[in-house]
């Protein structure tokens, strides 16, 4: 089956579609995006991720390139065009295309609009889960806007790479006071001794991942212990779990730091049961 992009007003043929040499993502880096879980041909946590790209491109002063409502229809179209029944859905929008210079364009420059999306295997992102992952830990060398969901992401990309040439899944930075912060694509968990879950507060040196919001409520809702603060590589690899969350990974146990065993080396209970309770959890849509 051929795969469909919308860009920028056109439904076209995914291999055929592309954006001008001078755009402002290509050329600067200069725009942001997100990534939709699809769940049964459902979007997952629609509104909340609409609501980070709007708060990531007001961040940036990058206009709406339409109306939320105009946008999940978009994301509908490029979801069922694909046939995408579980997987996700990529939307990106960049500041538009203009002569490259690093102004601002001019005003009315139109944002441009990318949406892909594609299919997933469910069933091999249950038997990573069943097995869990490794992690690695890397100096943070991010600059430190890393809320906005931009798609400058050179030293994830890096840092992704690196994990993967060590034999990890994942790499979670690290702070200048020795503290993680968050995974190069995801965000970092632990549960210490006494079953308390932990992960860092939003409010500085991560992404507040959709993910990581509904499992906090999904932690309370079920009645168990969290607290948002920070912890060490050192506090992690002894803790009784770690994990890591995404829209595209879920929960995600991890099993391994730094070469460390974590625990017996198995995925962990709370995890497992995060992770299978986090679709009753999440906003699944209608349509
Ligand atoms: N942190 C980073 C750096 C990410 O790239 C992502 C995934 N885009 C996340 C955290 C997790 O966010 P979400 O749960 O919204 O996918």
């Amino acid at each position: 089956m051929s795969r469909i992009a919308y860009v920028n007003g056109q439904y076209l043929p995914h291999s055929h579609a592309s954006v001008h040499i001078e755009d402002r993502g290509y050329q600067f880096a200069d725009g942001v995006y997100e990534v939709c879980e699809v769940l049964d041909g459902h979007l997952v946590d629609e509104k909340l991720h609409m609501a980070r790209l709007s708060r990531s491109l007001e961040e940036l002063q990058i206009p709406h390139p339409m109306s939320d409502r105009a946008l999940g229809v978009v994301l509908r179209e490029v979801v069922l065009r694909n046939k995408v029944c579980n997987g996700s859905v990529y939307l990106q929008v960049t500041r538009g295309v203009a002569p490259r210079n690093h102004f601002f364009p001019p005003d009315g420059t139109a944002p441009s609009i990318v949406v892909t999306a594609r299919n997933a295997s469910v069933a091999k992102s249950s038997a990573l889960a069943e097995q869990g992952v490794a992690v690695i830990s890397l100096p943070d060398n991010r600059w430190d806007r890393v809320d906005i969901k931009s798609v400058s992401l050179l030293p994830n990309v890096l840092a992704k790479q690196a994990a993967r040439e060590q034999g990890a899944y994942e790499a979670w930075f690290v702070d200048d006071e020795g503290y993680v912060t968050e995974g190069s694509s995801t965000n970092a968990w632990i549960v210490t001794k006494d079953g308390t879950i932990v992960t860092r507060p939003a409010n500085e040196g991560i992404l507040k991942g959709i993910t990581r919001t509904i499992v906090l409520e999904l932690a309370e809702r079920e009645g168990m212990a969290f607290e948002e603060r920070s912890f060490t590589i050192q506090e992690a690899q002894q803790a009784r779990e770690a994990f890591i969350t995404a829209a595209t990974t879920l929960v995600m146990p991890v099993v391994s730091i730094d070469d460390m065993t974590v625990a017996n080396g198995t995925p962990g209970h709370i995890a497992t049961t995060l992770r299978s309770l986090f679709h009753t959890q999440a906003e699944i849509a209608d349509t």
